[in-house]
């Protein structure tokens, strides 16, 4: 176990960084608008760096800072004039993270490992293998021999997934016989991509841990998910596992953070076979099956990751009582206010991220449905996604 980012933390954690302090977020999505409200309840104050201008985080944010994620003047101001500083993204490049940290212009507990090994799909399925957990099968293919000699091992149906910068199903081709194979051949001219064995998983779950700046760890309940085309679609708790798969997650989680020498939130989504647990995906940072714990836990993703972050004892994560989320996309905003704003469905609570425009297949908000009766929860759930649009 890696103690390195625990060591250099003592300091704060003894002293844990307290409100009114500033909290610097890289990168003003969603999760770090859903971070920013957890932090302006607690009484922080927020600093966003964001290329663009009113992102989502920056809407709600004292000090905005606009500048690429790289670049290394607004992540020096960023880093100066925050208590700490926190990315809710993984696509950063961790050499400048390394680089702005070694030059301790300020507090950045989460630390560059985790990105480095997050943001390059290899490496990732590497530390997950060397950590003693399973994957899919997969091997690295980046020329013609490569990708041949990974077919004739792996076989189809196979998935062909960019090594990195893809995320939500994107920078994947599914390869079901060989009429597939020259589109592979060309995809691997255009981007470094590795082959991964199509798993027949009897469902898709996701578990989140949190680990502070002390080296404690807290596992959120495991959450169950469906996609649609690669994105997530809903996620319910409890999940539906076998006691043997829920432990089995929980293990893999607390080693795999503390592998990372993460301190922050580690979201890990698993294919579950049987009683096999596979890891399919590791992010840094809490993550989009997380947002139900807003609406169903007695803590946060968001106030968790805060809390691990600034030192602060970890809340053990409990579910209050059941609930599905059902992700919003842009095609499905217009539909789901007109359900919402009727008696039946306002018992959902709406959450939308601020974003300019409702562009189809991204996400701008979600919808947490929560119930003690699992039935009535269903029939619920079931009756709003009655006429979603696809
Ligand atoms: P990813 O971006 O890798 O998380 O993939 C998005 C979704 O595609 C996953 O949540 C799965 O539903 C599906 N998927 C990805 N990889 C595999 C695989 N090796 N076998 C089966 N389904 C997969």
């Amino acid at each position: 176990m890696n103690l390195d980012n625990v060591q250099q933390s003592m300091q704060t954690a003894n002293n844990p960084i307290l409100p009114p302090a500033t909290i610097g977020i890289i990168a003003g999505g969603q999760l770090g608008r859903m971070m920013g409200i957890a932090a302006r309840q607690m009484g922080y104050k927020l600093a966003v760096l964001e290329p663009g201008k009113d992102s989502p985080l920056a809407q709600i944010a004292d000090i905005e800072i606009n500048a690429d994620y790289d670049d290394r003047v607004g992540l020096e101001e960023l880093l100066v004039i925050s208590d700490v500083v926190t990315y809710e993204f993984e696509n950063i490049p961790f050499a400048t993270i390394k680089e702005v940290i070694a030059a301790d212009f300020g507090y950045l507990p989460q630390g560059h490992l985790p990105l480095k090994i997050t943001q390059n799909r290899l490496r990732e399925k590497n530390s997950v293998v060397e950590s003693g957990f399973k994957t899919a099968p997969y091997a690295d293919v980046s020329d013609e021999t490569k990708l041949r000699a990974a077919l004739d091992e792996i076989g189809y149906p196979s998935i062909l997934k960019t090594v990195s910068g893809g995320y939500d199903g994107k920078g994947q081709w599914r390869l079901k016989s060989e009429a597939d194979l020259p589109e592979a051949l060309e995809v691997i001219k255009q981007a470094e991509c590795i082959l991964e064995g199509f798993v027949p998983f009897d469902k898709e779950i996701s578990v989140i841990v949190a680990r502070s700046t002390k080296g404690e760890v807290k596992t959120f309940p495991i959450f169950e998910n469906e996609h649609i085309d690669g994105i997530l679609h809903l996620t319910s708790i409890p999940a539906k596992i076998s006691d043997t798969v829920e432990a089995k997650a929980h293990a893999l989680a607390k080693e795999l953070i503390a592998n990372l020498d993460l301190v922050g939130t580690l979201a890990i989504e698993v294919f579950v076979v049987g009683d096999e647990v596979l890891v399919n995906e590791m992010a840094p940072r809490p993550h989009n099956s997380g947002h139900l714990t807003i609406d169903a836990c007695n803590v946060s993703q968001f106030e968790q990751h805060l809390r691990a972050v600034c030192g602060l004892p970890l809340i053990e994560p409990e579910m209050i009582r059941p609930a599905v989320m059902v992700n919003l996309l842009g095609q499905h905003v217009s539909y789901a206010l007109d359900m919402w704003k009727t008696e039946r469905f306002s018992q959902g609570h709406l959450h939308l991220y601020g974003k300019d425009e409702n562009i189809r297949d991204r996400k701008v908000g979600h919808l947490t449905f929560c119930d003690k009766d699992i039935g009535r929860l269903q029939q619920a759930v079931s009756a709003f996604l009655k006429d979603f649009p696809a």
